[in-house]
């Protein structure tokens, strides 16, 4: 590229160089390139398309091209309403995840939860989303990850949700965990590890998000035999539990609940995967 490129040269270029390894090679551009800018993607793509090339540029474009995600690079992902710091302590939310919220929304449009629960909370992407939802209620976001209560505590305060919002930590698969939580819940919140640890994964997953927010054994399945079981005494008798599972595991962790005595529905992300589990104790049991 020549000293004198425009932006407008430099995305198209980088495009084509990124189409081998990302699945959307353009946005990831345009993102990187806003970001060596400073200012945001629509401004950028407004106003900005004839300026000469920021130095930054190169560097983001890349690491990017090692296979690192986008929102590593910038430290920054949206999710729902929010837009989120990360950092590779925390896997990057998905808008699939967003499933999960718009589930929870639809399970408790009558009577919005007071207490809610987000196990393995990350970023804190899913209790602040929900947090952002419903102004009366209060939150637990647990994570077994110092590094990622940091990142958690950081977006609650940013988003305004830090008054609402404890963040403590804690491992289910420790004995007790539960103890430590102020329960019960009226909704509870999880995006657990699900994949199974020989799946195979595009390398700016497996490559650079944290394994312990990823793998769940040889059948993915490991964290949902602690979480479903655990339900039973941290939801309010009419508490909704809401997980995400992987696209496969409908059956596998429905049959799970209903062995603990839950109903359960399913309901699919925008691509019609099988995404989101909603839990609730069985009437008669
Ligand atoms: N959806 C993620 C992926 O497929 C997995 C997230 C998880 O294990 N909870 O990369």
């Amino acid at each position: 590229m020549t000293a004198d490129a425009t932006i407008a040269d430099a995305l198209r270029m980088a495009a084509a160089d990124l189409s081998g390894i990302s699945e959307t090679p353009r946005l990831d551009a345009e993102l990187l390139m806003a970001d060596a800018l400073g200012i945001d993607r629509g401004s950028m793509l407004l106003m900005r398309m004839r300026d000469v090339v920021p130095a930054g540029f190169a560097p983001r474009l890349a690491r990017r091209l090692a296979h690192e995600p986008v929102a590593y690079i910038t430290g920054r992902q949206d999710f729902w309403t929010l837009s989120l710091a990360v950092s590779p302590a925390v896997l990057i939310p998905r808008a699939d995840s967003e499933t999960l919220i718009e589930a929870a929304l639809a399970a408790r449009a009558d009577t919005p939860p007071a207490r809610i629960l987000d196990l393995g909370t990350g970023s804190g992407a899913l209790l602040l989303a929900a947090l952002s939802e419903y102004p009366q209620a209060t939150g637990t976001g647990m994570d077994a990850s110092l590094a990622a209560l940091d990142i958690a505590r950081g977006n609650a305060a940013a988003t305004g949700l830090a008054d609402r919002a404890a963040l403590i930590r804690g491992d289910w698969r420790v004995d007790g965990w539960t103890a430590a939580l102020p329960g019960p819940f009226d909704l509870v919140l999880a995006n657990p590890p699900y994949v199974e640890t020989d799946a195979e994964l595009a390398p700016q997953v497996r490559g650079h998000e944290p394994h312990s927010a990823l793998f769940a054994g040889d059948d993915g399945l490991d964290d949902y035999r602690i979480l479903i079981p655990a339900l039973r005494a941290l939801l309010a008798p009419d508490g909704v539990a809401v997980f995400e599972i992987g696209t496969s595991q409908r059956e596998a962790v429905s049959a799970l609940a209903v062995a603990h005595k839950f109903d359960v529905e399913c309901r699919r992300d925008l691509a019609g995967h099988d995404r989101a589990l909603i839990l609730r104790r069985r009437a008669s049991a």
